[in-house]
């Protein structure tokens, strides 16, 4: 479905002075800026009425450089709520397209954030600053450009628990709120997230110029991706088949870590894919509870496209439309594209099959690690048994805690233990090889469950910010058994199973 262009309302007149969000001596750069207006529209945020602070991660804070009392000032609110400049930001909407549930959708875009630049982090490494939920964009199609308090605490959570747990993916900064109404399924209110990552390119960029006939704008993209994050396809014969082939491997690690995890991207659509192999666009996400690898965590998901079992294999056609996208700087050549893809189908399993064996307490994968593991899984996948509670307990069994620590989650305790039996035998054979450290350093006692993200959602939307903080700084640590806490890493409550969660945010 191609919608047309629809105007951007006229840019309000920022309301108070520059917010100078840098230490000294960093700088902004406008890289992406710099590819030239084909790829953008320059615009200022639309303004939010009275904005409160929600939450800041100050881990973020800290690899950006910034000052450690930088969310206290209130010129520093109103920026990042889009109610005054940030200095040296320079806000722009980029213009994408992509395939939606396996349709060609025609353009897309930033219809509700804002690239603000690029920052050098004081380790050197540079990251983009983006604004979501700052109003309507040219590509905002039918969208009023805003983003709920609720999904936007999602977000801020859930990404930044995926980076405590290791998994690739965009980072938060902060979360600013107001009581401006949205209309979803029920009147909500807007909030704004500041999110940061090396880049927001998705693989939707390369659709769209591709698809609307703009080589040139399709090879400076590819080239601008290359120099900046894959600088070795510079010179590989074919740097444009390499970048595909480097794309194809990150994207493999990333569905290794996200089905080890047991999460679930409830929109998997090509829009939503970074370059970058990272977790982008945290909608209707989840955490696996009981263990069903047919579960479908997106209730506007009807046909079960994304489903959780079929994740990988949905990347895996997502690349094919990137390839598809990348075919005019390879020559039209399908099968350069192919072979380029084609790694996918050993990458994919070989990542799994190491993180499956860490899960395991095993550093180096071995071929009787993954029967294994398959075996737990089918057992898990029977009973529904509880997905991180039963790695995490199986972590506390292996230091030290009795078996029924374990044991008592399986209904079919007889194949509980018959599991636990092999197992042990196969640590038996080589017990220098097997860590129930790691195992307790791979197997996270807190995940951002459903439930979770509700309570906090609930009082949050009751003026009451607390949970989402404690709840962060929780995440923060998902390792570490945290006292006070322990409810967290125990099961969800009967109510969370009744939790539906749409692409409405
Ligand atoms: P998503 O699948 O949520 O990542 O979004 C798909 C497309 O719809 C992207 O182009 C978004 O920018 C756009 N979009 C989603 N929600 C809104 C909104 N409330 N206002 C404007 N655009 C939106
Ligand atoms: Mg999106």
């Amino acid at each position: 479905m191609h919608r047309p262009h629809t105007p951007a309302p006229p840019a309000p007149a920022p309301s108070s002075a520059a917010f100078d969000l840098l230490p000294p001596g960093a700088h902004w750069r406008h890289r992406f800026a710099a590819l030239g207006p084909a790829f953008y529209t320059p615009m200022p945020p639309a303004p939010l009425p009275a904005p409160r602070r929600v939450a800041q991660s100050a881990g973020m804070a800290r690899e950006l450089g910034l000052a450690p009392d930088w969310w206290d000032a209130d010129a520093a609110l109103q920026a990042l709520a889009g109610n005054a400049p940030l200095a040296g930001g320079q806000p722009l909407a980029s213009v994408y397209s992509g395939h939606q549930f396996g349709v060609w959708a025609g353009q897309l875009g930033d219809g509700r954030a804002l690239l603000l630049g690029e920052l050098d982090a004081p380790d050197g490494r540079p990251w983009e600053i983006q604004l979501k939920g700052t109003g309507r964009t040219p590509y905002s199609r039918m969208g009023d450009g805003r983003a709920v308090l609720r999904s936007s605490i999602r977000e801020f959570l859930a990404s930044e628990a995926m980076h405590a747990l290791g998994i690739p993916t965009t980072r938060a900064l902060a979360l600013v709120a107001s009581d401006l109404p949205v209309q979803r399924e029920t009147v909500e209110t807007a909030a704004v997230l500041t999110r940061v990552a090396p880049s927001f390119i998705r693989f939707g960029h390369f659709e769209h110029f591709s698809h609307h006939g703009q080589p040139a704008e399709l090879r400076a993209l590819a080239d601008f991706v290359i120099d900046r994050f894959y600088p070795a396809c510079r010179d590989a014969p074919q740097p444009y088949a390499a970048l595909l082939a480097a794309v194809t491997e990150r994207t493999a690690t990333l569905m290794a870590h996200w089905q080890a995890a047991g999460f679930m991207h409830g929109v998997m659509n090509t829009d939503n894919m970074s370059i970058l192999g990272l977790t982008i666009d945290y909608g209707p996400f989840q955490f696996m509870d009981g263990y069903d690898p047919a579960h479908i965590c997106n209730h506007s998901d009807s046909g079960g496209r994304y489903a959780f079992g079929r994740q990988p294999a949905v990347a895996q056609w997502n690349l094919l439309a990137l390839a598809q996208a990348l075919l005019p700087l390879m020559d039209e050549s399908t099968d350069r594209a192919l072979a380029a893809l084609e790694p996918y189908k050993q990458l994919f399993p070989a990542a799994l099959d190491t993180r499956l064996a860490a899960k395991l307490g095993f550093a180096q994968a071995q071929p009787a690690h993954r029967p294994l593991a398959n075996a737990l899984l089918a057992l898990m996948a029977r009973e529904r048994t509880d997905y991180p509670l039963a790695w995490r307990q199986l972590s506390r069994h292996q230091a030290g805690e009795p078996a029924s620590v374990f044991t008592r989650l399986f209904a079919d305790q007889a194949a509980a233990q018959a599991w636990l039996l092999q197992y042990q035998e196969l640590i038996g054979q080589d017990p220098s090889a097997h860590s129930p450290d790691l195992m307790l350093k791979t197997n996270p006692a807190y995940v951002l469950r459903n439930y979770m993200a509700e309570e906090a959602i609930a009082a949050a939307q009751a003026g009451d910010f607390g949970p989402v903080n404690t709840l962060h700084a929780v995440l923060a640590q998902p390792f570490t058994p945290q006292p006070g806490h322990e409810r967290w890493a125990g099961p969800p409550p009967d109510w969370a199973a009744s939790i539906t969660l749409s692409c409405s945010s």
